[in-house]
């Protein structure tokens, strides 16, 4: 990267005074290569090139705590409807992961490209991938340009249901603790490889289907790598169950037992706690987890479509649990993951406007987040900072008329709206086209139909009771008849 600078002249700029947002108008941003360098009303010294941003809206880019891009795509057109009543609605045991064994690396490699371009329509600069192998993502990092922390997912156990009523383990604690081993060293390999693009983090999938020796062993490798730590945790009530039976407690409440929980811990979900309206567990799990110091990735739209939401945003951020925002299924997209969270929040107030703001679901998605990842150079528009900003229309029909650019963005906004993209320094979205696409939109696109397709088809092969994708998700409307 060169130490090129550039000035973008904006109407509106989410800028950082050092401790919060605040909104600058008729400002300057300067970037020098990677880095931001200036921004404030006037820059007096000479510069490059100039990006003219009137009448628009600069912010910072979004971090996405919580992705599944090897896999997302393949959940639209499928998973929207819920699971069965019998395991609390759940998608994971009968649709996510029958379907698991019927994709291949030609699927996620087709998932991950759709996704990149994807994640980066709406503002998402940065993204925690939670999938399989390191694969393509180098590729990928360098054609689109995306921020990302790769974290391959391990275990110790495997999920499955003997009767469609209870979950049930399949244990490998072996294997777990080897693939931690591969991919520790996968992570010391390629950290920071990219210009700094692409980061690790360790992933052990989720609480329940982990060892304790799995869980310290991966807090070991990760305090010796300097990487956050990220995993699924009381994601659905089957969980909280079978955990109280094996420890005797919530598994939030387990993983402070066991020493896992500090500040380096995103924990994903954490829905189904102790103390909420989800279980009837006296534990304080959300007193646990802000004294702990972890984060929450918090993705609203999974647990929205079936109904349900954090009791309640606002309370965990009241309690000093630092928030973050991620997409975890499709659509991802995290304007629409900001909206989902603050209004799941007012209603799980009982209807409270006021329970959580514009301002309080922006800062998840960018202070939040730079913060769970150990990053003040990200999620802000400061001097210091990388040069991840998204330019909104200030004019469009959605940002019209335009006095308080955030309420704009998190009610009103749509990802047409984000016309530019910048990742540390490099312009990857123009005119609202992903520049890394190139002339590849449609074929990109026609791949991830032609993997869905087969999936489909396939449905009936890898389910227990031989169910096709029409009885697992019936669709919308019957087919024409003649
Ligand atoms: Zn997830």
């Amino acid at each position: 990267m060169t130490d090129r600078t550039t000035r973008i002249r904006a109407s509106h700029i989410i800028a950082f005074d050092g401790a919060q947002h605040r909104h600058l108008r008729d400002g300057e941003i300067v970037i020098r290569g990677e880095d931001i360098v200036y921004v404030g009303r006037r820059f007096e010294g000479e510069v490059d090139a100039e990006i003219d941003a009137s009448g628009r809206v600069v912010t910072p880019g979004f971090i996405n705590t919580h992705a599944h891009m090897a896999g997302s795509p393949l959940d639209r057109s499928f998973v929207e409807g819920g699971g069965p009543p019998e395991l609390g609605y759940d998608t994971l045991i009968d649709y996510l992961m029958p379907r698991h064994a019927l994709l291949g690396p030609d699927a996620d490699a087709a998932c991950l490209e759709y996704s990149f371009a994807e994640v980066l329509r709406s503002g998402a600069t940065t993204c925690i991938e939670m999938g399989g192998e390191l694969g393509n993502l180098p590729e990928l990092v360098a054609t689109y340009g995306n921020r990302i922390y790769y974290a391959p997912l391990y275990n110790s156990a495997a999920w499955y249901s003997p009767d469609g009523r209870t979950v049930a383990y399949d244990w490998h604690e072996q294997r777990g603790l080897d693939r931690l081993e591969e991919i520790a060293a996968e992570i010391e390999a390629h950290d920071g490889s990219c210009a700094g693009l692409l980061r690790g983090l360790l992933a052990p999938a989720q609480a329940d289907t982990c060892t304790e020796e799995l869980l310290l062993k991966t807090r070991e490798h990760a305090a010796r790598l300097g990487v956050p730590i990220t995993l699924h945790v009381a994601q659905a009530p089957w969980e909280i169950d079978n955990m109280v039976e094996r420890v005797g407690t919530t598994p939030v409440a387990w993983l402070r037992e066991i020493g896992f929980l500090d500040d380096t811990v995103i924990l994903g979900h954490a829905i189904f706690l102790g103390g909420t309206r989800w279980t009837d567990r006296p534990e304080d799990d959300i007193g646990i987890i802000a004294a702990s110091g972890a984060s929450v990735g918090h993705a609203a739209w999974v647990f929205g479509r079936d109904g349900m939401g954090l009791d309640s945003f606002r309370r965990y951020q009241h309690a000093g649990i630092n928030m973050t925002l991620g997409t975890d299924t499709s659509p991802q997209n995290m304007i629409q993951a900001m909206r989902l969270a603050a209004i799941y929040s007012r209603a799980m107030e009982g209807g409270n406007p006021r329970a959580t703001s514009a301002a309080d679901v922006f800062n998840a998605a960018t202070l939040g987040g730079a913060a769970a990842l150990g990053r003040d150079d990200l999620g802000r528009i400061a001097p210091g900072a990388k040069a991840d900003l998204v330019i909104f229309s200030g004019t469009s029909f959605n940002m019209t008329p335009l006095r308080d650019p955030i309420q704009n963005i998190v009610f009103s906004a749509e990802t047409e709206d984000v016309e530019t993209v910048i990742i540390n320094g490099r312009t990857v979205v123009e005119d609202g086209l992903v520049v890394g696409l190139g002339d590849r939109a449609e074929e990109v696109g026609a791949r991830v139909q032609r993997v869905a397709e087969s999936m489909w088809s396939g449905m009936a092969t890898v389910d227990r009771e031989a169910r096709t994708i029409d009885d697992l998700a019936p669709p919308s409307f019957r087919p024409w008849e003649e």
